[in-house]
């Protein structure tokens, strides 16, 4: 053992670690699937240590709880591994705190011997154009927290009363938001999907959706899977506009295979609009290109429409094609307006250093310090918080495990501190905690509550009530 003249604290070498079988304590901060898939590599790889897992939300995972759309449940059997890992002994979860407001990174580090930061990218980006904020201009990430039942936007006013609506950006989310609008109600009413969207939903008079893209049907940021669902949603007609295709059919063959298999299921589709017969009671979902939204244009400080500049490309390789703004203009006009351009991460501690990417300044998911100090924590990035919001799932998964495969081998080498882990941290803090068995009980309330209504589950979306039930 090593005293050391400053504070006496106990240090311990890697054999020693060894010998007098202290145990490693690792904080993993965000309870979404880089913090479980994260923390069920290390559990696997070191028999012998305890991992903390501290969430914001007295409910654990993220966005597979609150991002994931209601009619694609098989996607969140995650949960279940995730589950297995929570209630070995060595894991423990405490919702309700969060990072940077009711504890500081300096202080979690004073306790841990690493901490994994896997809080996500929470915040959504925006389009810094005139009038963005008029009302019925709606963050995607608002809208699908609300249809899922995220607290934070419990109480969004989105009117679904006029006919024509738009959603800025062509990725998943942007599919997911066009899918949830557009779906026959019957098929929404058996999943989870909250009841106050579900009612919403139900009365929308929606029923022409544009989505705007500001490049090519070849850039498109949506997957396969999910236009093949669009396109087979029953009473919703696909109408594309051929102009936008110019060109295309010629160079599909030469197009990478799952690129090319996506542009050949768009290039199906429009011809098959072309041989259809044209139904006033059906609903149309309306992919439109080459546009980038100038301004929005506003009545009684409500969106009526959106002012939209024509581009073209330039660039050679496909893949580096930018979007150039041409003299043209053309008025879209709708009542409601989707905000689908990708989320941001925020700086929840102020020591955080981003990089220009807008992701914590990490080397393989360390991070990189300007000084670090052998009495504290080493630091760890994972998940979208260390890789930006791109990618899905099963990257997130693969990125936790190498991240946390750099922990497992820092840890068994070099020397450390004593560290007490949540023992010492809870005197911090002044909040009511849930730990598994609290997210247990609100687990089996709102599986209770589905039942009543076919569903398997009614989420709360109340803080106050989550904590009410955690703690009977
Ligand atoms: P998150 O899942 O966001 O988890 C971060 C966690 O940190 C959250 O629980 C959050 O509450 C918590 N947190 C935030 N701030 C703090 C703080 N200060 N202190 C403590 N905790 C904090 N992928 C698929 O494979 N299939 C899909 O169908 C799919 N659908 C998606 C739908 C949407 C709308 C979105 C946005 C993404 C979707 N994805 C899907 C992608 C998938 O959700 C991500 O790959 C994955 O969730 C990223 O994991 P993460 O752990 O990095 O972040
Ligand atoms: P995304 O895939 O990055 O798509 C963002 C879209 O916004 C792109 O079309 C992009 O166009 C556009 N955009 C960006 N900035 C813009 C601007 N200033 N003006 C106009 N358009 C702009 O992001 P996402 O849809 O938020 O999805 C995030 C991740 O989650 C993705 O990896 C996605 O696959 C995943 N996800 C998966 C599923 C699923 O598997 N079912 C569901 C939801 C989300 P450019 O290409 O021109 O930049």
């Amino acid at each position: 053992m090593i005293r050391t003249p400053m504070n006496n604290t106990i240090k311990f070498t890697v054999r020693q670690l060894c010998t007098t079988s202290y145990v490693p304590r690792v904080c993993v901060v965000g309870a979404g699937p880089a913090g479980f898939y994260a923390a069920m590599h290390i559990a696997k790889n070191i028999k012998s240590i305890k991992i903390d897992i501290i969430e914001k939300l007295p409910v654990p995972f993220g966005l597979v709880r609150y991002g994931v759309a209601p009619d694609h449940p098989e996607v969140k059997n995650c949960i279940n591994q995730f589950t297995k890992l929570a209630k070995q002994e060595n894991i423990n979860f405490y919702g309700n705190i969060t990072l940077g407001q009711d504890i500081t990174l300096e202080k979690l580090r004073q306790h841990y011997d690493a901490i994994l930061l896997t809080y996500g990218a929470e915040e959504d980006r925006t389009l810094s154009i005139e009038n963005e904020t008029a009302r019925n201009i709606i963050a995607a990430r608002n809208f699908v927290g609300w249809y899922n039942g995220h607290p934070r936007d419990r109480n969004l006013q989105v009117d679904l009363s006029g006919s024509r609506a738009a959603i800025i950006g062509q990725g998943n989310v942007a599919l997911d938001v066009a899918r949830i609008l557009l779906s026959p109600i019957d098929q929404l009413k058996k999943t989870d999907i909250t009841e106050i969207a579900l009612q919403a939903i139900s009365e929308s008079k929606i029923n022409e959706l544009y989505l705007v893209g500001r490049r090519g049907p070849l850039h498109v940021a949506f997957t396969i899977k999910e236009l093949r669902e669009q396109l087979k949603l029953s009473n919703c007609k696909t109408i594309w506009r051929e102009n936008d295709f110019i060109g295309v059919e010629e160079i599909v063959n030469d197009l990478q295979r799952p690129r090319k298999r996506l542009t050949e299921l768009m290039l199906k589709s429009l011809k098959e609009q072309k041989s259809q017969a044209c139904d006033s009671n059906e609903k149309s979902f309306r992919p439109i290109f080459f546009r980038s939204p100038n301004k929005f244009l506003v009545d009684n400080a409500c969106v009526n429409g959106i002012e939209l500049i024509c581009n073209k490309l330039l660039g050679d390789k496909l893949e580096d094609q930018k979007c150039v703004a041409t003299e043209d203009k053309e008025i879209l006009n709708c009542s409601l307006v989707f905000r689908s351009i990708g989320y941001k991460s925020i700086k929840a501690d102020e020591s955080l250093v981003f990089n220009t990417s807008g992701c914590v300044r990490n080397e393989n998911g360390r991070i990189i310090e300007d000084q670090s100090s052998e009495e504290l924590a080493k630091l760890y990035v994972a998940g979208w918080l260390g890789t930006g919001p791109a990618g899905v799932i099963i990257h997130t998964m693969s990125n936790a495990f190498q991240v946390a495969k750099n922990i497992c081998s820092d840890l068994q080498t070099g020397t450390r501190c004593r560290k007490d882990g949540f023992d010492g941290v809870k005197k911090y803090l002044n909040i009511p905690i849930v730990d598994w068995n609290g997210w247990e009980k609100i687990d089996e309330y709102e599986v209770n509550q589905g039942k009543k209504s076919g569903k398997p589950r009614e989420k709360v979306t109340c803080i106050n009530k989550m904590l009410d039930i955690a703690t009977k």
